[in-house]
Parts: C-alpha cells; structure tokens; sequence
C-alpha cells in the first residue's frame, strides 16, 4: 500500500495525512473547503518545523512529508488509483453516507474505506457501500502526530484480510492498533465520556468546582489532564452528541448528558474553538475557572 487518501483537512484530517505523509506514504488530502486545505496545510507545516526544531526529525526530512501531499477539492479527483481512503469530514451520518455512496462508485472495488467516525455505527455507514467487507473503522486520537492509539474497529460485515491489513498499516506508520467491535462509543468514549459526563455532574450538583475536580482527577488518578478541562479540548458539542449517540444507542439512562453540558452547548459555550468553555479561554488561551453558576 503506497498510496492514500484523506478526506476532510481539519483537525484529524491533517494530522492523519501529516501521520502518512511522514512515513512515506503519498497522500491526496481532501476537502470540499479550499480555505480548510490551506488551513490544515499549514498547521501540517507549523507541526513539522515543531519537530525540527525538538531535533526529532530532520530538515530533508520535513520537506519529503510535505512533499508527499497532494491537495483536492474534487473527491474524484483524489481518490482515483488509491488504494485506502481514510474518511475524516465531519461527523454526521448523512454526510458520512454520502460520501462512502460516493467512494462506492469512484474507487475500485477492492480499495479500503475507512473512517474515523467517533460515534456513528461502522455497519451502518458500511450500507452506503456494495461489498460492506471493505468498511472499517480507524479512529485516531488527537493530536494524530503524536497519540500512538488506533482503535481499529470491525463491522459487523467488516473481513478479517482487511482488518489484519489495517492493523499491519497501522503499525507501519508507528501506532498501536487495537482491535474493538462496532458499538456506541466503541471502547475509547464509551469509557471516556461517562467519566466527562459524570465530571459535569459534580460540579452540577456542587459536589466540588471545576478547579477542585479537574485537580483531584490530576493529582489523584495521574491523568495529565482533569475531565472538564478535556471536554473543552474536545469540545462540549463533540462530547454532547456522543453521549447522545450512547444513550440511544443502548437506551439506558446511564449516558443521559448532564443538563449543564447541554445548557452549556446550546449557550454557545463549546470550549477552547469557542473561547470558553469549562474554562476561559479568551486572553491568550489563559486557563482560568469559569464555571460562573458554580463558583463559590
Ligand atoms: P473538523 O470540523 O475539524 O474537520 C472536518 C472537515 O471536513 C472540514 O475541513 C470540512 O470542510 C470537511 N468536510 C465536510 N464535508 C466534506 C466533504 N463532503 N468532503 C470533504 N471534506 C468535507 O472535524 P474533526 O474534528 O477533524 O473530525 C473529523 C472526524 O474525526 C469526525 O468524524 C470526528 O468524529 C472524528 N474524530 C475527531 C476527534 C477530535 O478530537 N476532533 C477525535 C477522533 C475522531
């Protein structure tokens, strides 16, 4: 396997072609938005000149990943001869279907089609597509340059050719696969959001403020980062529609969101893309306690 395209050149979308760029691979990075390629080139290019300057990669080095990137804005035109397509647009299940409807009859029959879906159900977005054993799921966490996880998830009609292919792909470009089956939240958020959500209602209940959970996560569990400070990374509509994904999913109220997340996400509060979040992110990205209905 040589050659790849990534469609959708934001936040993971660059990081996976930057990820493949750098071990190799020729990559065609795609996306409907002329404006998000230039974006997601440049933050590529910023990423790299990081790493030159930490002396882990070389110059030469720098300008060979870049020169494997080749732009689209025209899926036809970027997914012809590939032999993988890693789907990384934005995460909603009508655009997802449509695009793999699309790859179905713009790639050959036996390229593979993954995505990097968070939440949306592998099998369902492999319906879009003739022979469904092609489809799988390569979610990769943020920042992709530097996180070596790669859950690798299996459709129910996903082949095991494929995902023993994706998993030797995987561990080409310095990432650890692991294998998960295709259900709501796969294993990554389906741990992971309950613990943000039950964060949320702590502080919801006034149990603690958001400094004091943030720390007592930090401190007392060793997670470099408290659960409310990484739900604004992530961003508080991202967590609010995973859960919600969850909690249909199962039908069990356990994954209920919090009120205050979805009263936070529909007050326009999303995090660090919206400036605040949990915290304030507005004066140099300084991160001080809002939290204004709780503070003490
Ligand atoms: P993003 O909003 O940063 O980028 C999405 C990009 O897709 C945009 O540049 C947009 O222009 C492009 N796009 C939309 N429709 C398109 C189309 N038809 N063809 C080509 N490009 C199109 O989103 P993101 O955070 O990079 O998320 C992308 C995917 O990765 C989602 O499925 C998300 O669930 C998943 N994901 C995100 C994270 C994260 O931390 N952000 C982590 C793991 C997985």
């Amino acid at each position: 396997m040589k050659n790849i395209a990534v469609i959708g050149a934001g936040t993971m979308g660059n990081g996976i072609a930057h990820t493949f760029a750098q071990n190799g691979y020729k990559v065609n990075l795609i996306d409907i938005s002329e404006e998000s390629l230039k974006k997601g080139l440049l933050t590529i290019e910023k990423n790299l000149d990081r790493m030159v300057a930490k002396e882990k990669i070389s110059e030469a080095d720098k300008n060979a990943t870049l020169e494997n990137i080749t732009t689209h804005t025209v899926m036809q035109n970027g997914v012809k001869n590939v032999e993988l397509v890693v789907e990384a647009a934005t995460e909603n299940e009508g655009l997802k279907l449509k695009i793999f409807k699309d790859l179905n009859s713009l790639c050959g029959s036996e390229t593979i089609l993954a995505t990097n879906t968070s939440s949306i159900s592998i099998t369902k977005i492999a319906t879009a597509v003739e022979n469904p054993e092609r489809v799988i799921g390569m979610h990769f966490m943020n920042p992709v340059p530097i996180m070596k996880l790669v859950e690798v998830i299996k459709g129910y009609n996903t082949s095991q050719q494929v995902l023993e292919t994706i998993f030797s792909l995987s561990e080409a470009i310095g990432k650890v696969p692991v294998e998960v089956n295709d259900y709501p939240g796969f294993i990554a958020n389906r741990i992971l959001m309950p613990m943000i959500n039950e964060a949320i209602e702590s502080l919801y209940n006034g149990v603690a403020g958001v400094y004091e959970i943030d720390t007592v996560m930090k401190l007392g569990m060793a997670h470099p980062m408290g659960p409310l400070q990484l739900a604004d990374f992530i961003g508080l509509d991202v967590c609010l529609s995973i859960l919600n994904v969850m909690y249909d999913g199962f039908r069990n109220p356990k994954y209920a969101p919090c009120p205050l997340l979805v009263n936070m996400v529909t007050a326009g509060k999303l995090g660090v893309k919206s400036g605040e979040g949990f915290y304030d992110y507005s004066e140099n990205r300084k991160a001080e306690v809002v939290a204004k209905q709780f503070k003490k």
